[in-house]
């Protein structure tokens, strides 16, 4: 079970679901014996299973629904703190553990297959249905070959953690940069699920940025696409771990926030900084103006450049409804052409700390069942 046609309409089932065999035929173009034939296939492999019936003007017809418990994934995210997660096809987050990693990366297949013993432990539903492992860092990646080419936080280099994992679990392993997980996140089992296309922006400890258009993460031809924590927002500022001066990521990442907060004696936590701000505390009413601003202009000239349907900007730990989203908002709407219309949406949510590892899951899913497999 591997043709285009599978992955087309089990594509369609999660994105639209539950859809009737009558609605699959009309969205997809397929005639009807194919949609029969691939949904008897999906049906007999318990990846779809029916629903509801719908009476319309003709025959009443059963609505078919991706089946939750048909296969599992394990996401491993290792942004701040290491937590793994175990996911079903509905989005959902069936257990979490806080996890710890190897010294050596050439450790990390043996010491993967011990982790996930203690999440879907061996002769389990959750082991039998297992279809792969996810795994999101900092950082660029080679997501083909499975390698995390660098990545600071783990000082990790061209190492082929997704072939190691699979050796040793014998199960497909996936690596992906950690933003681009989120976005597949959102885009599979998220509120971005029926979008066209949109960009993603994480705020965290630093600054990430995904691009789903037409179903398919936007890379560039060098994975860099995204990159816009390095792209210059006050030229000739402060220097950034990159090399470079003035990058977003030196005023806008909540690290930048804490630091610069710091630096002018006022407490480096963001919403210690908005509550300060609203009681009319100059400095933070400067500080989380010029970030908001700084992170506006970058979404709008990311706008003007890739053309999102919507943009998404995920904030980790907390909402966006202080001084920061708002000058963000208003930077960003305030320059971006006029004419482009109608504009797109700014949306903003608030990221869990499970929500990476959840990408990392995600992306395990989307790799082996949204692609031709
Ligand atoms: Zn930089």
């Amino acid at each position: 079970m591997s043709c285009r046609s599978h992955v087309q309409l089990l594509r369609l089932i999660n994105q639209f679901g539950p859809l009737s065999r009558a609605e699959l035929i009309r969205i997809s173009g397929l005639s009807k014996g194919a949609v029969s034939m691939v949904t008897a296939d999906l049906l007999a492999h318990g990846l779809i299973e029916t629903r509801d019936t719908v009476h319309g003007g003709g025959r009443p017809s059963i609505r078919l629904g991706i089946a939750a418990d048909s296969a599992f994934f394990v996401g491993i995210s290792l942004a701040d703190r290491p937590v793994m997660v175990l996911g079903d096809l509905h989005g959902t987050i069936l257990d979490r553990q806080d996890i710890d990693l190897p010294d050596r990366v050439e450790d990390i297949g043996p010491h993967v297959r011990r982790l996930i013993a203690r999440i879907a432990p061996e002769g389990s539903l959750h082991a039998q249905r297992m279809r792969g492992i996810g795994l999101a860092v900092s950082g660029l990646v080679d997501e083909q070959g499975g390698i995390c080419v660098r990545s600071t936080l783990t000082g990790w280099e061209n190492a082929p953690v997704g072939p190691l994992i699979t050796q040793a679990c014998g199960l497909p392993a996936y690596v992906e940069n950690d933003a681009n997980a989120l976005t597949v996140a959102q885009y599979r089992f998220g509120p971005m699920r029926e979008a066209a296309s949109f960009s993603l922006i994480s705020v965290g400890q630093g600054i990430g940025c995904g691009h789903m258009f037409g179903g398919e993460l936007f890379r560039g031809f060098r994975g860099g696409a995204g990159e816009i924590a390095h792209a210059t927002a006050e030229p000739g500022g402060l220097p950034c771990l990159c090399g470079k001066t003035g990058c977003l990521d030196t005023v806008a990442s909540l690290t930048a926030i804490a630091h610069l907060a710091t630096r002018a004696g006022l407490p480096g936590d963001l919403d210690q900084l908005e509550q300060l701000a609203a009681q009319g505390n100059l400095g933070a009413v400067e500080l989380l103006h010029r970030a908001g601003s700084a992170l506006g202009l970058m979404i709008a000239q990311m706008v003007q450049i890739m053309d999102p349907q919507h943009v998404l900007v995920a904030r980790q730990g907390g909402e966006l409804t202080g001084l920061f989203g708002r000058a963000m908002r208003q930077a960003a709407e305030g320059n971006i052409l006029p004419q482009l219309a109608p504009r797109p949406e700014i949306m903003t949510c608030d990221v869990m700390a499970d929500s990476w590892a959840f990408g990392a899951a995600s992306v395990a899913a989307d790799r082996s069942l949204f692609h031709e497999f």
